[in-house]
């Protein structure tokens, strides 16, 4: 049985302040939901602040990104043992405006996977096409191509510790949602993928995860869907009321 995961990406968004009273909200709405696994990512700068506010809830935190080197003179940049050290469970890798605007490859994306794992992390591996392969067709070999060489390396029993999440770009932002069948057929399809690479008994209970303008008006619906085992959640995870919906329309009755 795989338990409902709705995660929040705050991207750049929220000072530490404005973090710390979007948590006290969600705290309050669903911050002892044990059906559904909560989860927050909000910006480094108010990662330590998130930590302790979230402490006596079951509300989990996440990075939104690491660089997969130990230490070093990599300015700017966070390790995978730094992350773990703010208190992070999850850390989500391969986000779309990561791969766009920061040119991260699939190489890199399975860099950071595999260093997330070797500290005790558990990697939300985000896939999905552009608009353009969609059109051309090629959905599934983008997102097949990008599930293969971000798990290259990643054994079965580390399985257990990954999330995937398949965030078709031009729904990321832009108000349009995947239809729920359009959603559940790549959901199903990287779950044979799953079953190729491992075996059955993992592609069963590895999360597969929908992004893309989900909403508490759609969330329901999306959810519904046999292989959409929760959201991760951009622009309505950054009020607690929106976020909260989502969550409760997570939630099996
Ligand atoms: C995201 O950034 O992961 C995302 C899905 O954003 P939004 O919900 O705003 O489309």
């Amino acid at each position: 049985m795989r338990k409902i995961m709705i995660a929040g990406n705050w991207k750049m968004y929220k000072n530490v302040s404005e973090a710390v009273a979007l948590v006290e909200g969600l705290k309050e709405r669903v911050g002892d939901t044990g059906a559904v696994e909560v989860v927050v990512a909000p910006p480094f700068t108010a990662m330590t602040a998130v930590h302790h506010a979230l402490k006596g809830s079951g509300i989990r935190l996440s990075a939104q990104n690491l660089y997969h080197e130990t230490e070093g003179a990599y300015t700017g940049e966070v390790s995978p043992e730094m992350v773990r050290d703010t208190g992070c469970r999850y850390v989500i890798l391969g986000h779309s405006e990561r791969r766009r605007i920061f040119g991260e490859s699939n190489e890199t994306v399975n860099r950071k996977v595999r260093s997330a794992l070797d500290v005790g992390l558990s990697p939300i591996l985000c896939v999905g096409e552009s608009l353009s392969e969609r059109e051309e067709g090629k959905t599934m070999d983008v997102v097949g191509d990008q599930l293969r060489k971000g798990l290259a390396g990643v054994a079965d029993q580390e399985m257990a510790r990954i999330v995937i999440a398949y965030e078709p770009i031009w729904a990321i932002g832009t108000g349009k949602t995947a239809t729920p069948e359009q959603a559940n057929e790549v959901h199903s399809h990287i779950r044979n993928l799953l079953s190729e690479i491992y075996d059955t008994e993992v592609a069963a209970r590895t999360r597969i995860l929908y992004g893309g303008s989900v909403k508490p008006a759609n969330a329901r619906e999306l959810m519904g869907c046999s292989d959409i085992d929760g959201a991760l959640v951009g622009g309505a995870s950054l009020t607690a009321e929106s976020f909260a919906e989502i969550v409760l329309a997570g939630t099996p009755s």
